[in-house]
């Protein structure tokens, strides 16, 4: 059966920047729910580029990790849209719990236990080749039984990249790493890193902790408060394509000070936002070594998934 008859469309569940989301579900067994999701076309969006984004994004399907959304499958329609068929998780997203301040309470030990799922997920991809590049609170969606799901993986890498008019506006500004807004063609996992270690602190005082403007508002804010890129801290960083030299140099921020913001986490859970959010990203943690990092195992312990706070 061709791949797009395979599901059928129902009501629609919701549109993003760059994409209208229907819920569906399988032709041949009409409890298996999904969510069909079909990329908006760009405006330089020819003919011919949707299947080579569908061949792009097939290997994404054998992905499977429980942290990470199942991709069902990938199809172009008549009109030359991608449509992506994933499983269904209708309880919304991370950010919705961060933002829902009057009505969700949650701790370090239900921080502890996002984070866990969050670091399997990206371990996973990057074990397996893949980077992410665009995760946010927005892109971490939640499974009926709590398990936290990274969504949209590989959609910034197939997707994003040949329309620069999408680069900026959809990768969102915030979680980006120093490298890339100076410009890096050649990065690693460690775009990734950063972006987690952006959510952890996100997670813990329920702000955007670098809510950049524009591109230099981002860098001046990672500058004040992280430090500023140099020769001395970031051997190469001053021969990037988009590199630019600063009106004065900030110090780079010690742990000490990281610890009067987070220290809800404790000291082993500042030591890992800490070592995520480091400057140059051959020295940054990576998902690995978070993985092997004594935080997890230090009280309190992560909660059960069955038991993390959620909206009702
Ligand atoms: P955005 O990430 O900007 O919210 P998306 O295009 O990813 O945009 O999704 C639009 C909306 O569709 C989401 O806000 C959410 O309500 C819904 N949605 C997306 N993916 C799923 C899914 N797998 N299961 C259920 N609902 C989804």
């Amino acid at each position: 059966l061709e791949e797009r008859r395979k599901y059928v469309k129902g009501k629609k569940l919701g549109e993003g920047t760059y994409a209208i989301v229907n819920l569906g579900h399988a032709r041949a067994d009409p409890t298996q729910l999904v969510a069909i999701k079909k990329i908006k076309k760009q405006k330089e969006y020819t003919e011919g580029l949707a299947p080579d984004a569908v061949r792009e994004l097939k290997h994404l399907q054998e992905l499977a990790h429980p942290n990470i959304i199942s991709l069902l499958s990938v199809f172009s329609t008549k009109d030359q849209n991608v449509c992506l068929v994933l499983e269904y998780l209708p309880l919304g997203d991370l950010e919705m719990l961060i933002r829902d301040q009057d009505g969700i309470r949650y701790g370090t030990a239900d921080i502890k236990a996002w984070m866990g799922m969050l670091t399997r997920a990206i371990w996973f991809c990057h074990e397996n080749y893949v980077l992410h590049r665009d995760i946010k609170p927005n892109n971490l969606l939640i499974a009926a039984d709590g398990e936290v799901k990274l969504a949209d993986f590989g959609l910034a890498r197939s997707f994003a990249d040949p329309w620069s008019v999408m680069t900026s506006n959809v990768i969102t500004r915030w979680y980006r790493p120093p490298e890339l807004l100076y410009g890096a063609k050649h990065y690693g996992g460690a775009v990734d890193v950063w972006s987690v270690g952006t959510v952890m602190a996100e997670m813990i005082v329920r702000i955007p902790y670098l809510p950049g403007n524009t591109e230099i508002d981002q860098l001046q804010l990672i500058y004040d408060r992280i430090g500023t890129p140099t020769e001395e801290n970031w051997p190469g960083v001053t021969t990037l394509p988009g590199y630019i030299p600063p009106e004065r140099i900030m110090p780079v921020q010690p742990k000490a000070n990281f610890l009067q913001t987070f220290g809800t986490v404790g000291d082993e859970g500042v030591d890992l936002l800490f070592k995520t959010l480091t400057l140059d990203p051959r020295k940054r943690i990576t998902a690995r070594e978070m993985l092997q990092h004594p935080w997890w195992r230090a009280e309190p312990h992560p909660t059960r998934k069955q038991d993390l706070p959620r909206k009702s």
